[in-house]
C-alpha cells in the first residue's frame, strides 16, 4: 500500500519559491492498478518521484507498505527501494553496453539472487522477447526497449510498480501492447501500479484515475473493482479491461 500524508513539494531558485505539488494525501490500495493524469507540468513526474523515494517531500511522509520512506537513511532507502519498487520511464532507461538479458539481470544479481540467469529468461519470455536477449538496446525497437524495462522492472518482485509514461515514446499499436502488458503483470503478479500517462481511453482501464492540476489533485475517479463478481444486471467493465481480460 501506497500512502503519502501531507505530501508537498517546494523547490526555490534564489529569492523564488515555487510550490510544485501542494500538501496532498493520497493512498492507493495494495494491488490496484491507479493512472495519474494531467497537463504537462501539473506535476505527475515529481509525484511518482516522491513515492519512489527518488525525491524527497519539503514536508509530509511516504509510506510504503508501513515502511515510513522518508525517514530512512540513503543506504536504507536505496535498499528498500531495490527490493519494493520496480520503475518504468519514458524513454526506456536501458544501459546501452548491456544486452537485454543483461539488462534484466543486473537488478537481481545486485540484491545476490541465484536464480538470476534463469529468472531473467524467463522474465524475457513473459515479455515476448525470448529470442532477442543477447540483443543489445540499440537493436531493438523502442517498444521491445520498453519491454525489456518492463522485464527488467519485474526482476525483484516488487510491491509497487511506478512507470511515468511508459507509452509515451511509441507510436499508438506500441504504446497499447505495452500498456496491456503492465495490466497483464499487474493482475497477474498483484503488484501495485502507478502509471501517469496522457492517454486517457486507456486510463479508463485503470481501477483509479487521479487527474493533477497546477501540483493539486483535481480529480480521483475510483472505477467499479475489477475483480468483484459481476452482477447479470451489473455494470459492465471498462472496453480495454473486457478486450484484455
Ligand atoms: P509533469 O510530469 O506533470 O509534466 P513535473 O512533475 O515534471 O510535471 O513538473 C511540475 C512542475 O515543477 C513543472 O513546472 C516543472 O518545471 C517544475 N519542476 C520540476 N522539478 C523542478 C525542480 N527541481 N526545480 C524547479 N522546478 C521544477
Ligand atoms: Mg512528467
Amino acid at each position: 500500500m501506497i500512502e503519502l500524508r501531507n505530501v508537498s513539494k517546494t523547490v526555490t531558485s534564489g529569492s523564488e519559491s515555487l510550490t510544485i505539488l501542494h500538501p496532498l494525501d493520497l493512498t492507493i490500495a495494495k494491488g490496484q492498478f491507479a493512472a495519474i493524469l494531467g497537463p504537462s507540468g501539473s506535476g505527475k513526474s515529481t509525484l511518482l518521484g516522491l513515492i519512489a523515494g527518488l525525491d524527497s517531500p519539503s514536508a509530509g511522509d511516504v509510506v510504503l507498505d508501513g515502511t515510513v520512506v522518508t525517514r530512512l537513511g540513503e543506504d536504507a532507502l536505496a535498499a528498500f527501494r531495490g527490493r519494493t519498487i520496480g520503475f518504468v520511464f519514458q524513454s526506456f532507461h536501458l544501459i546501452p553496453s548491456a544486452t537485454a538479458l543483461e539488462n534484466v539481470r543486473i537488478p537481481m544479481e545486485i540484491l545476490g539472487r541465484r536464480d538470476a540467469r534463469r529468472r531473467a529468461e524467463a522474465l524475457l519470455e513473459s515479455v515476448g522477447l525470448d529470442k532477442r536477449g543477447h540483443h543489445y538496446p540499440k537493436q531493438l525497437s523502442g517498444g521491445e526497449q520498453q519491454r525489456v524495462a518492463i522485464a527488467r522492472a519485474f526482476a525483484n518482485e516488487p510491491a509497487i510498480l511506478l512507470a511515468d509514461e511508459p507509452t509515451g515514446n511509441l507510436d499508438q499499436a506500441n504504446g497499447e501492447r505495452i500498456f496491456e502488458l503492465l495490466l497483464r503483470l499487474n493482475r497477474d503478479t498483484g503488484t501495485t501500479l502507478v502509471m501517469v500517462t496522457h492517454n486517457e481511453e486507456l486510463a479508463r482501464a485503470a481501477d483509479r484515475e487521479v487527474v493533477l492540476r497546477d501540483g493539486r489533485v483535481v480529480r480521483d475517479t475510483v472505477h467499479v473493482a475489477r475483480d468483484a463478481t459481476p452482477h447479470p444486471n451489473g455494470p459492465t467493465p471498462p472496453p480495454m479491461a473486457r478486450a484484455i481480460g
